[in-house]
């Protein structure tokens, strides 16, 4: 992983490497070393793209849908055999523990099986007129696509987008991020090996600014998806007002998780311990937020920072690493100025709260009492911290959990069915887990309300935002 000419960018059908074009420089943010230089697309090279997913779009859209699920199938099934080198290729420059990249390339892989079939099944309706007439309404692929995709899931948000695009009969060039190129360039050479042609799924690193603006500029691209902060989601969204393009944004969360006198307090122990400092922290749907009722609170709070302190950080290809480092030079700073407003505002630090050393590291990190003042209990900390406070009753934890601008994903632990219902129907986010934090899979719709951003990625529902319909009237 040293070689400078093993990078580069997937054009019209070939690999483009450095030939003089600007370079970005990856990192291992476990030890801070540069790796080697990415080369960024120019606008001649976005230009050449469009082009060529025009053409891929005209002629993928006619080929038969079992014949596009056939191919989809063979690059899932080159991702499962290439899943170990894959994975490795993901930590180095991502940092996340070995155990949960493995995970995530082979959810790449369920993602292209999953849609492959899901593609078969997009009926459109018939309407039957009385007079003997019919009207049809049918499903037809909305166009080229750009996907952005950020550095958190490199290849699994990557693939979400671009599986479900591909089998809906769409082309896409994608943009995933700077900073892991070599494990997207490592699913991209399946998606080649498996047979999408050249012209009909392109990658393209660069400046996002610039990489954004041309491709959303272009009439030829007809769907903008995007995943990352709300701030980038929003500029992307007036860029593509402009076109009136068809827009999928998965932007930023900051999950409540409301925890009940009447739970099962080991388990909402264990699991939210577990989670928190899944992929340090850096995730979307990451809980954050813990309000935990009176009865329960101290024990709560106890048991979490006592979990915590065994959390094991290190270089995720090291045996026994729980937490790796944060993925870049920017979270650390940005999660320790939040901590020290916590605290500054009285915040009880009952674990971590430093820097590691070498690398990108932070302490998992569990601030209880948190005063509503902190910035941290509005701002998305997007990194290994645990917020926690007291509530006394249903309607206060509805309450402090719709509190915010975003609604992503909101989790509650009670075994208490009805009222679980109750919190289920009273939560203002795209998704809920009750008494779990598993609430990802292919099948299933992702996505979120308010300043969250709109549309699913996944399930049928994630298929369809890459359809338009069709009203043909026969008289
Ligand atoms: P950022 O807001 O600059 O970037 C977020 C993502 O958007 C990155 O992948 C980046 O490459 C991309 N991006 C930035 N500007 C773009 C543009 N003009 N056009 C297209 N893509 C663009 O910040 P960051 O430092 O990378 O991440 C910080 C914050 O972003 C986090 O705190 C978190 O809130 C959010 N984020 C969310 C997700 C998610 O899964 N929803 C993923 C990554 C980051």
């Amino acid at each position: 992983m040293n070689s400078t000419s093993e990078l580069g960018l997937y054009i019209n059908g070939n690999w483009r490497r450095g030939e003089g074009r600007d370079n970005h420089k990856v990192i291992n943010p476990a030890t801070g070393a540069a790796i080697a230089d990415l080369p960024l697309a120019t606008p001649a090279d976005l230009d050449e793209a469009l082009e060529a997913t025009a053409r891929g779009f005209a002629h993928w859209r006619t080929v038969d849908v079992n014949e596009r699920a056939a191919i989809l199938h063979k690059v899932a099934g080159l991702i499962r055999e290439r899943a170990e080198d894959i994975a490795v290729l993901l930590t180095t420059e991502q940092g996340k523990p070995l155990a949960e990249a493995r995970t995530e390339v082979l959810s790449c892989a369920s993602q292209f099986d999953y849609f492959a079939e899901e593609a078969k099944r997009s009926y459109g309706r018939v309407l039957v007129r009385p007079t003997g007439q019919r009207a049809l309404v049918l499903k037809q692929p909305v166009g080229p696509v750009a996907a952005f995709s950020p550095w958190n899931f490199p290849v699994n948000l990557m693939c979400k987008k671009m599986a479900a695009a591909l089998a809906a009969g769409c082309s896409i060039i994608a943009k995933p991020p700077e900073e892991t190129p070599f494990c997207t360039s490592a699913i991209m050479q399946c998606v080649i090996d498996g047979g999408v042609p050249g012209a009909v799924a392109q990658l393209v690193y660069g400046v996002p600014d610039m990489v954004s603006r041309h491709l959303i500029a272009s009439p030829v691209i007809r769907k903008v998806s995007f995943t990352g902060s709300v701030p980038v989601g929003k500029h992307l969204l007036k860029l593509a007002a402009d076109g009136v393009k068809r827009t999928t944004m998965e932007l930023g969360g900051h999950a409540p998780v409301l925890v009940f006198d009447d739970c099962d307090l080991e388990k909402a122990i264990k699991l939210s311990s577990t989670q928190k400092f899944r992929n340090a922290g850096q995730v979307c749907i990451s809980p954050t937020r813990f309000y935990v009722q009176e009865g329960i609170y101290d024990r709560f709070v106890a048991g979490f920072a006592e979990a915590t302190k065994k959390v094991q950080v290190g270089n995720g290809l090291d045996d026994g690493t729980i937490m790796g480092p944060l993925a870049n030079d920017r979270r650390p700073p940005a999660i320790e100025r939040l901590v020290r407003d916590a605290t500054d505002k009285g915040a009880k630090l009952l674990t971590g709260g430093e820097r590691g050393d070498g690398g990108y590291f932070y302490q998992p990190t569990v601030l209880a009492d948190v005063p509503m003042t902190a910035d941290i209990m509005t701002d998305e900390p997007f990194g290994p911290v645990a917020l926690i406070r007291p509530f006394k009753d249903f309607d206060e934890a509805i309450t402090q959990a719709n509190r915010l601008p975003f609604g992503l994903a909101a989790y509650a632990f009670t075994e208490n069915a009805r009222q679980a219902n109750l919190v289920a129907d009273a939560l203002d986010t795209g998704m809920v887990g009750l008494n779990s934090f598993v609430i990802s899979m292919p099948d299933a719709p992702f996505g979120g309300v308010k300043e969250s951003g709109f549309g699913s990625e996944g399930g049928p529902e994630g298929l369809d935002s890459y359809y338009v319909t069709k009203a043909v009237h026969q008289y």
